[in-house]
């Protein structure tokens, strides 16, 4: 049976994680996974989620089964984070999934149940799994253009012209924010301009959130999706638990439909659930615990939006900082985009053979596609990775 399998190919980005620890070199810096870390270069659990966890271990009765949907409490939370004050809420409903990795291929497979022509459209270039998943759940998949290399920022002209050619049966899966890999993101001309574009020509937009609170804070950040669900009669929405509250490895994330009506929304949930049973039948339950724990609590919701806050701004800063470096030490301004773009994530515009240049000589570990973690630069690395960027540009 297993003799026809090739040899595994390694994941372009958990592998270089592994090539990194391997690394023997004193000076390197793994900008590469896209995990948060703090200035000791840890990426720490939150106090939110220890005082949490405590609760939740001194109050927990039972391991027994969770439902299908997971915790209603917690899906009610993430409905709440996303779509409080639009019309949406009405007409929504979600399910707890192991991480918005999950959530991806739920929506995917529900969407080649509710329509099997579907095809999805992704942004060029795009989170690293959209285009897998999707193509899993036996969907097409096109690329609408999105970032331009000239100017590092998002080509809009470029985006909406492909959106144009999205009809009825096609869905545009947008990044609500932090934009995964170039941190950049449309404004909310754009939202607003894709919105009228899917009521005229009828295609589902389709928003994965992963970052809420990373780019501009919480509230901020939903702008444009909470726009989007108050104008369209449908909507797909895909959130993750991994970055805002820091639980990676706990895989706890959401998968919500907006839809025409609440029977409409709650047909979709009851397909999402029949379809959850056939592929993992529940999610773990401890990361939606510990956040329906916190988000159920004022005192412990202010200590999370305190520190998502501060992690927050400490990726403002970082980029800040490593931008005035480029133009203090080694005066240019080439790489001032990199302050205008959102969240853990920029594309240097660096080409493969550059990047390897970047870890071979300098030991910075980036993605391939020349996607730098901003979050994995601690304030002291800063002098070193700007005068590899500068030497290697
Ligand atoms: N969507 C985007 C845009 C991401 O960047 C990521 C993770 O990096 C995910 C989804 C998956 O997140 P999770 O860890 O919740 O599965």
């Amino acid at each position: 049976m297993f003799s026809q399998l090739p040899a595994p190919m390694l994941d372009p980005i958990l592998s270089l994680s592994v090539a990194y620890r391997n690394d023997p070199r004193d000076e390197k810096v793994d900008l590469g996974i896209g995990v948060y870390k703090n200035s000791a270069g840890e990426t720490p659990v939150m106090q939110a989620i220890k005082q949490a966890q405590d609760i939740v271990v001194a109050t927990q009765t039972t391991k027994s089964y969770v439902g299908l949907a997971g915790c209603e409490q917690f899906n009610q939370s993430m409905i709440d984070l996303l779509l409080t004050g639009t019309s949406a809420m009405d007409r929504v409903s979600a399910i707890q999934t192991p991480g918005a990795s999950g959530a991806l291929r739920m929506l995917g497979d529900l969407m080649k149940v509710a329509q099997p022509n579907t095809t999805i459209w992704i942004s060029d270039p795009s989170y690293v799994n959209h285009k897998p998943v999707m193509e899993a759940a036996g969907l097409k998949v096109r690329h609408y253009r999105y970032f331009s290399r000239d100017t590092k920022q998002v080509d809009v002209d470029a985006m909406m012209a492909d959106l144009r050619t999205a009809g009825k049966d096609d869905v545009v899966l947008l990044h609500g924010c932090c934009h995964n890999p170039t941190g950049a993101d449309i404004d909310f001309d754009a939202w607003q301009a894709i919105t009228q574009l899917s009521q005229k020509n009828g295609f589902t937009p389709f928003v994965d959130i992963a970052y809420q609170g990373f780019g501009d804070g919480l509230e901020a950040d939903a702008k444009g999706l909470r726009y989007m669900a108050d104008n369209v009669e449908e909507m797909l929405i895909t959130t993750s638990c991994s970055k805002n509250f820091g639980l990676y490895r706990e895989r706890t994330g959401a998968a919500i439909v907006v839809a025409n009506t609440k029977q409409e929304a709650d047909n979709a949930k009851g397909k999402l659930m029949t379809l959850a049973r056939s592929t993992y039948t529940m999610p773990p339950d401890h990361g939606a615990a510990l956040v329906k724990t916190i988000l159920g609590s004022d005192t412990l919701t202010q200590v999370w939006k305190q520190e998502l806050s501060q992690m927050q701004k400490r990726l403002v800063s970082l980029r800040k900082a490593l931008c005035d470096e480029l133009k203090n030490s080694h005066g240019t301004s080439q790489f001032d985009f990199i302050q205008s773009h959102k969240g853990m994530f920029t594309v240097l515009g660096f080409s493969q053979e550059q990047m390897t240049q970047l870890r071979e000589e300098y030991g910075i570990y980036g993605v391939g596609d020349g996607r730098i973690n901003i979050a994995g630069l601690t304030e002291k690395d800063i002098p070193y990775v700007a005068n590899a960027i500068v030497r290697v540009a």
